[in-house]
């Protein structure tokens, strides 16, 4: 059987070719269902023309168009292993991309090839070529003459269709290896429980060099068969104005905090909204319950990692917990265990571990790291401190590297965050640990101050005693306008570890 993902999309493509795969914001039409077949038969001709054989890898840092994302489903046919980079790389660190991932060709913004140039030749790329955001370049150029058809590429559903390279919150990034199956499983099951039907529109907002705007959000729109708007980012007021003329928004808990900070938001907006999605990030209970307060719709978050795709989701129907990320998908095996790999019981906090059809092939040349992190059984180990209730609702509790560990005491956390938003004048808040030589680590409290508010140090700290053991508590608060986060939104902990690590050492 042919396991290419490009297939099962083209499967269920429209029978009427003519029907609308993008759509611009201004509400021109971009391109069709037929479009995109001829598009991506030329990219991916061009592909074979340029020396791409299956397996081959296409390393693509480019704006986000739907000409970039024809790229994507071009590597699919022709059996290429598609590797998309954070357009915000800089060249230093596209270096260690080309090295790492050897790709055939190359393809990048047009500003960026000169200073690309050097280093693709360094790592042995016959092809560098461009793709601007507005789908020209050399790439789009060398394509437009080539006959638009192509056989996709049989293929085995163990066979290699991307390599993501992880966001690198900590450490140096590595490149998960996702298969074709990996790919297909998660995007049928999300499709299926999401309840995508004819007629939903996607707004699309995310970035597409990352699993939630590509994969989650792309590949449920394929199989589908039907229309995304595509924005070339987010924007709060364009996002309000366009979700009349959608049923499905995705996004990370920023843009729905964004979305609530605009004055006339509400259910206006949303009155051809069916389902709103968050994930990649812990989405605050505030702003869960603020959204469902002010537009009548409930978030449904969801949890994942670029190594397994979606591993759990709230119900489309049946309760939407605030501060949980729903059951495991249907097909993915999900424990608790402690450091040693021992399931834990019921309704204890320990690292989450996972098995299923969704979970990477491994780490690409680094056999090391992929033995690392799974156990003998076949259990992923996802490094994401967890809960599982009676029910099965999984509640993230921390990053297995976040966990604090002072005095020798364990500390959580999201256990001393929740404490802290929930305090007045606190938007948001992390805590960190910085080194300390009496504790090995010290709890330090980083907090975003609502605009207005005088917090004090001194209150906050008596607040928390209140309700926690002291060896929780920060020792240190530190107030800031914003948090420093990631492209995806997640709070860059590294950065404000850095920031105050040298506190205790004055
Ligand atoms: P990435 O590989 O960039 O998608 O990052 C994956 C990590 O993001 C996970 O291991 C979690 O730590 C975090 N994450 C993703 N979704 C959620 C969520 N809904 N709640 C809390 N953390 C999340």
């Amino acid at each position: 059987m042919d396991g290419n993902l490009y297939a099962a999309f083209e499967a269920r493509f429209p029978a009427d070719r003519a029907r609308h795969f993008i759509e611009f914001a201004d509400g021109a039409l971009h391109c069709t269902y037929g479009d995109l077949d001829a598009v991506t038969a030329r990219y991916a001709r061009l592909l074979r023309d340029l020396g791409v054989r299956a397996g081959d890898r296409v390393v693509a840092q480019t704006e986000k168009s739907p000409e970039a994302l024809m790229l994507y489903l071009a590597c699919l046919r022709a059996g290429a292993v598609y590797v998309p980079l954070n357009t915000a790389y800089r060249p230093a660190e596209v270096d260690y991309f080309l090295s790492d991932s050897k790709p055939r060709v190359a393809v990048c913004d047009p500003d960026a090839h000169a200073a690309l140039l050097p280093l693709a030749a360094k790592a042995g790329v016959a092809h560098l070529l461009t793709l601007g955001a507005d789908g020209a370049g050399t790439f789009a150029e060398l394509a437009r003459a080539l006959e638009p058809s192509f056989p996709t590429t049989a293929c085995a559903r163990n066979d290699l269709a991307a390599i993501l390279y992880t966001s690198g919150t900590t450490g140096r990034s590595k490149g998960a290896m996702l298969t074709h199956g990996n790919l297909a499983s998660n995007a049928l099951t999300l499709h299926r429980i999401w309840g995508f039907a004819p007629g939903d529109v996607l707004l699309h907002a995310l970035p597409i060099y990352h699993t939630h705007g590509l994969f989650v959000a792309c590949n449920c729109v394929l199989l589908n068969g039907s229309t995304m708007i595509f924005l070339p980012k987010f924007d709060g007021a364009e996002v309000a104005r366009l979700l009349g003329r959608a049923t499905v928004f995705m996004g990370v808990p920023t843009y729905y905090t964004r979305l609530l900070s605009l004055p006339r938001f509400g259910r206006d907006a949303c009155r051809t909204m069916r389902l709103f999605i968050s994930g990649s990030a812990p989405l605050l209970e505030d702003t869960f319950r603020e959204f469902e307060a002010r537009t009548g719709h409930t978030i449904l978050e969801r949890y994942g990692m670029t190594e397994a795709g979606m591993i759990t989701s709230n119900p489309l129907i049946g309760a939407r917990i605030a501060g949980s990320v729903g059951p495991p998908l249907p097909g993915v095996e999900a424990r608790i265990a402690d450091e040693t790999g021992r399931e834990l019981e019921a309704g204890k906090v320990g690292v989450l571990e996972i098995k299923g059809p969704n979970v990477f092939k491994g780490y690409w040349c680094n056999a090391e790291k992929t033995r690392e992190e799974f156990r003998a059984d076949g259990y992923f180990i996802t490094g994401d401190v967890a809960r599982i209730d009676a029910k099965g609702y999984v509640s993230i509790v921390g990053r297995a590297k976040d966990l604090i560990i002072s005095g020798g005491l364990n500390v959580y956390p999201k256990e001393i965050e929740l404490a802290l938003d929930a305090l007045d004048g606190v938007a948001e808040s992390a805590v960190i640990g910085l080194p300390h030589a009496d504790f090995g680590e010290a709890v330090a409290g980083v907090v975003a101050v609502k605009p207005g508010a005088t917090p004090s140090s001194e209150a906050m700290i008596a607040a928390l005693k209140e309700t926690m053991a002291a060896f929780k508590v920060p020792k240190v608060m530190f107030f800031v306008d914003d948090l420093p986060r990631n492209a995806m939104g997640k709070v860059q902990k590294n950065v404000l570890r850095e920031r105050y690590k040298a506190t205790f050492s004055r």
